[in-house]
C-alpha cells in the first residue's frame, strides 16, 4: 500500500487521576471503518457455521487469556479510569460471569423451535423457527467501564454467530483495543472482532456501516443513534441513564438499607447508569438513616490506589467534564436550600469528595437529572405513596430498590414503580442477573441486555422454515380455479370453522346479510 505522506489523526489518551499520557489510538477513517465492516462480513459465515459449540470454544479461549493477563489489563483499566483498583476488578468479574453464562446456555438459547401448524389446511405442513444472526453487529461503548462494559455485549452476539465491529469510547480506548488484539493475535480467533477508534463520528460512521447496533451511553447520543437507525431500517438496543431511586421505608434493616445506600451510590466513583442517584425516607427513620450513611460515607477512603492493593473504596472520576456536572449539581442544590452534610468539595487527582446532601427537593438538578458522580441526595417522605410518587416523576426509568421486612408490601411496592428492574433490600443486584433482563423504561432506554435467552436472541433474526409432509402434485388453491373443487372446500373449511351446526352447515336465515352491508354494496359496485 501507498504511504499518503500524512499521519491520521491521533487521540492522546490520559489518566485523569495524574494527567500522565498513557497512549494514544488512532482517529479510525470513515473508509477504514467500511474496509473493517467488509472484512468483518467476509469472515462471518464461516463464523456461523462453526455452530454455538465452536464459537463457545473461542470464547472460552478468550476467557482463559483475560485471566492470564488480569493484572496488566486492569491495570489499564485504572490508568485510563483512575478507578480504585476494588472497582477495577469487578470489571473482569462481570467479563467471567458474562462469557460463561452465555457459553453455557449457547445452544439451548439457539436451538430450532419446532411449532404445530395452525388450521386445517396446514395439518399437513412441518414448521420450524431458526434464528440467524445479524451478520455485523456494532457495539458503540461508554467510558465508565472499558473492559466490563463492551463484555456485557460483545459475547451475546459472538456467541450468536454474528461479527461485531466495536467503537469504544474515545476517553477510554486502550483496554478495549487491546482486548480485541488478544482476540485477533493472542489466541488466533476468527477475525470477526474489531475495533474502529475515535470519537462521536467514527461512531456514527459504525452505526452506517452495520445491521443492527447495540449502544450504550447517554440519552443525547442514543437518541441520535436510534433516528439513524431508524432511517436505515437496522434495529437497535439503547441502555441510557437512569435516576434509580431508593426507597427506604420505617420497618427495613436501617443498617443494612444505609451500607447498600453507600456502596450503590458511590460505586465506581458514582459513574454507573444503575447507581443510585436518590433516596427516599419514611419520616419516622429518616434521621437514623440520614446519619448511618453520613458516618459511612465519612470513613470512605478515596483515590487510585496500587494496582493489586485494593487500598481505597473509590477512585477518580473519568472525566473532568463529569467532574464539572457533579460540581454543578451540588452548587445548585446548595444555592436552593440543600444541606452538605459530608464531603463536597473537588480534591486532587480529579476526584470530587463522597458527598450526602439533605433537605433536597425535585426543583434541584441532582434530583432530576443524572448525576454520575458519588453524590447521594436523601430526602425525607410522610409514606410510601409519596415515595412512590417521587421516585416516579421521573424522566428516567432504568432501575430501582425498596426496603422494607414486610415482603408483600415490598411485593406491591415493585408493581408500582416505573422502572425496569426492582430490587427488594438491595442496591443495583437486579442489573447482574444474568437469566433476567436489564431494560430502561422512559429515557433510559429501548430493548434490553441478558434476560436468558433473549440476551442472545436479540442479535439474530427468526427465519421460518415451512416443509410439506406429503407432497401433492398440487395444492387444491393452486390454478385452475375448478368449481366443483373450491365450492367443496370452502364447505369443508365452513364445516371444521363455525361453532354451531347452523354455521357449519351453512343453512337458515342470515341475520346479517352481506348485501345489505354499506360496505358491501360499494365494493359490489352497485351504487
Ligand atoms: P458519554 O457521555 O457517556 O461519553 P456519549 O453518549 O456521548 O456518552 O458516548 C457514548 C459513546 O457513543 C462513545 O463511544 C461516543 O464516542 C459515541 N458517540 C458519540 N456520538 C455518537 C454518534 N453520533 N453516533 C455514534 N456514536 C456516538
Amino acid at each position: 500500500m501507498m504511504h499518503s505522506g500524512h499521519t491520521p489523526p491521533t487521540i492522546t489518551v490520559r489518566c485523569p487521576a495524574t494527567g500522565e499520557v498513557i497512549g494514544s489510538v488512532v482517529e479510525t477513517t470513515a473508509e477504514e471503518v467500511a474496509k473493517r465492516a467488509a472484512a468483518l462480513r467476509n469472515a462471518q459465515p464461516a463464523w456461523e457455521a462453526l455452530g454455538s459449540r465452536g464459537r463457545s470454544g473461542y470464547l472460552l479461549r478468550w476467557l482463559d487469556w483475560l485471566l492470564d493477563n488480569e493484572r496488566r489489563l486492569l491495570t489499564l483499566v485504572q490508568r485510563e479510569t483512575g478507578k480504585s483498583w476494588a472497582d477495577a476488578s469487578l470489571e473482569m468479574s462481570v467479563a467471567i460471569d458474562v462469557i460463561n453464562y452465555f457459553t453455557a446456555n449457547a445452544e439451548r438459547f439457539l436451538a430450532d423451535r419446532r411449532v404445530r401448524p395452525a388450521g386445517l389446511a396446514n395439518a399437513i405442513r412441518r414448521l420450524r423457527v431458526q434464528v440467524r444472526p445479524y451478520q455485523l453487529v456494532g457495539l458503540i461503548t461508554p467510558w465508565n467501564g472499558p473492559l466490563g462494559g463492551p463484555m456485557m455485549d460483545v459475547v451475546g452476539a459472538l456467541v450468536a454467530g454474528a461479527a461485531v465491529l466495536s467503537k469504544p469510547s474515545e476517553v477510554t480506548p486502550l483496554t478495549w483495543q487491546e482486548v480485541v488484539r488478544g482476540w485477533r493475535e493472542e489466541i488466533e480467533a476468527p477475525p470477526i472482532l474489531d475495533i474502529a477508534t475515535g470519537a462521536g463520528e467514527v461512531g456514527a460512521a459504525v452505526v452506517d456501516q452495520v445491521d443492527m447496533v447495540m449502544f450504550t451511553g447517554s440519552v443525547r447520543t442514543g437518541r441520535a443513534i436510534a433516528v439513524r437507525c431508524a432511517e436505515r431500517l437496522i434495529p437497535c438496543s439503547l441502555e441510557l441513564g437512569g435516576k434509580d431511586a431508593m426507597i427506604v421505608l420505617a420497618d427495613a434493616d436501617l443498617d443494612r438499607a444505609a451500607r447498600a445506600a453507600v456502596w450503590g451510590g458511590m460505586t465506581n466513583s458514582g459513574q454507573a447508569c444503575i447507581g443510585v442517584e436518590r433516596v427516599y425516607v419514611e419520616a419516622p427513620v429518616y434521621d437514623a438513616f440520614v446519619n448511618l450513611v453520613t458516618e459511612k460515607v465519612a470513613a470512605l477512603r478515596q483515590g487510585m490506589d496500587e494496582p493489586g492493593s485494593y487500598a481505597t473504596d473509590i477512585g477518580a472520576m473519568v472525566t473532568e467534564a463529569q467532574l464539572d456536572i457533579v460540581a454543578e449539581h451540588v452548587a445548585d442544590a446548595v444555592a436552593k436550600g440543600a444541606r452538605v452534610l459530608v464531603g463536597g468539595e473537588r480534591v486532587d487527582g480529579n476526584c470530587y469528595q463522597p458527598t450526602v446532601l439533605v433537605d433536597v427537593d425535585h426543583s434541584m438538578r441532582c434530583m432530576r437529572e443524572e448525576t454520575f458522580g458519588p453524590v447521594l441526595p436523601i430526602m425525607r417522605v410522610a409514606d410510601e405513596d409519596e415515595a412512590v410518587r417521587l421516585a416516579n416523576d421521573s424522566d428516567y426509568g432504568l432501575s430501582s430498590s425498596v426496603w422494607t421486612r414486610d415482603r408483600a408490601r415490598a411485593d406491591r411496592l415493585s408493581r408500582r414503580i416505573e422502572a425496569g428492574s426492582v430490587s427488594i433490600n438491595n442496591a443495583l443486584i437486579a442489573t447482574f442477573q444474568l437469566p433476567i433482563p436489564m431494560g430502561g423504561w422512559k429515557n433510559s432506554g429501548l430493548g434490553a441486555r441478558f434476560g436468558g435467552a433473549q440476551g442472545v436472541l436479540k442479535y439474530c433474526r427468526q427465519q421460518s422454515v415451512v416443509a410439506d409432509r406429503i407432497s401433492l402434485k398440487s395444492e387444491p388453491i393452486w390454478y385452475p380455479v375448478v368449481p366443483v373443487r373450491a365450492r367443496a372446500m370452502s364447505r369443508v373449511v365452513r364445516f371444521f370453522g363455525a361453532h354451531d351446526w347452523r354455521r357449519r352447515l351453512g343453512i337458515g336465515k342470515n341475520p346479517n346479510p352481506a348485501h345489505k352491508r354499506p360496505g358491501a354494496q360499494r365494493a359490489g359496485g352497485s351504487l
